[in-house]
């Protein structure tokens, strides 16, 4: 990159409702629970996040910009799906993924059991090993909107490198 940064590191985080009817959807996994993501696209509270921190790292925007939700054409959209779009614009501008580490916060579902899939989900999506992957769940103490269990909120950080070593 122009201005010579090898490691950069980004940060992401989202929060959406969690209402009947809907899937609930993390990093393109469903994971059986009594209510879902709201939102214009699927509601992928995750890859959001994910999605986020890559962009923010690379400097491009943000994923309102590339994705805008007033847009007819994302509604109900495969939210891995706008991930690998955007992993292609940082990749398109010199970066790779070192590492990406992210946090869950909801009451239900209980996101351990699922860590696995999750992990190679994101992985896949981002061409490195699950092990450089990590995914945390918690719960919010049953304080708060989150512990109320009316959102999902996920956090995620990354750090990229530039692709091919530095001069
Ligand atoms: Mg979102």
């Amino acid at each position: 990159m122009m201005d010579g940064s090898r490691f950069r590191v980004g940060l992401g985080q989202d929060i959406h409702r969690l209402t009947e009817g809907r899937r609930f959807l993390l990093a393109g996994v469903e994971i059986p629970a009594a209510r879902g993501e709201s939102g214009h696209s699927d509601g992928d509270v995750l890859a959001h996040a994910v999605t986020d921190a890559l962009l923010g790292a690379a400097g491009l925007g943000d994923i309102g910009e590339f994705f805008p939700p007033s847009d007819p054409h994302y509604k109900d959209a495969d939210s891995m799906g706008l991930l690998r779009a955007a992993f292609a614009k940082v990749k398109a501008a010199g970066w790779s993924l070192v590492n990406l580490d992210c946090v869950v916060v909801c009451e239900m579902p209980k996101v351990l059991s699922y860590r696995a899939a999750l992990r190679d989900s994101l992985a896949a999506a981002l061409e490195v090993p699950p092990e450089r992957v990590f995914v945390k769940g918690k719960t919010n103490e049953g304080l708060g909107h989150l512990g109320r269990g009316e959102a999902v909120e996920a956090f995620a950080v990354c750090l990229l490198e530039k692709s091919g070593g530095v001069s």
